[in-house]
């Protein structure tokens, strides 16, 4: 895969955690980057989404609800743009299929064939990227931000 360097502004400033406002800017900064992946691949997989959220998360870099809503993790950002592509294919191959089965990894094969690649790198860097979220957030238990625009 070939890795283009995240974009280092994003990054809390020293170097360790955000703080929340930080947090905050970097879910602003990164909805219409999510939505412009979303819109330049849906039409290539000829899928439709519901409404897109972005916001910080603990535990999920996306999902997808059963009624084509997606989610994805605003931390991303902080990641190569080839995972953060990998997530949004992932996540808009649940359109087609809500499960993991072979078919669904026979379509995210065939518009994101480096998939397994990506999937490397949130296993070995994931951890530090949530680890960069404020204390609160990472203390807070199971209450979500919602940025609707
Ligand atoms: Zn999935």
């Amino acid at each position: 895969m070939a890795v283009r360097e995240p974009d280092h502004q994003v990054f809390p400033k020293d170097g360790k955690r955000f703080t929340e406002e930080e947090r905050q800017a970097l879910v602003k900064k990164a909805r219409p980057i999510f939505l412009e992946r979303v819109a330049y691949y849906a039409p290539l997989m000829k899928v439709s989404p519901g409404r897109i959220t972005v916001r910080t998360q603990k535990t999920r870099w996306g999902s997808c609800t059963e009624r084509g809503n997606l989610n994805f993790n605003a931390l991303l950002l902080l990641a190569p743009p080839e995972v953060l592509d990998s997530v949004v294919v992932h996540e808009l191959c649940h359109l087609k299929y809500m499960n993991h089965s072979k078919y669904f990894y026979f379509e995210l094969k065939r518009f994101y064939p480096e998939y397994k690649a990506a999937q490397a790198w949130l296993k070995e860097n994931g951890r530090r990227l949530i680890s960069m979220l404020p204390k609160e957030v990472l203390r807070r238990k199971r209450r979500r931000f919602f940025f609707f625009r």
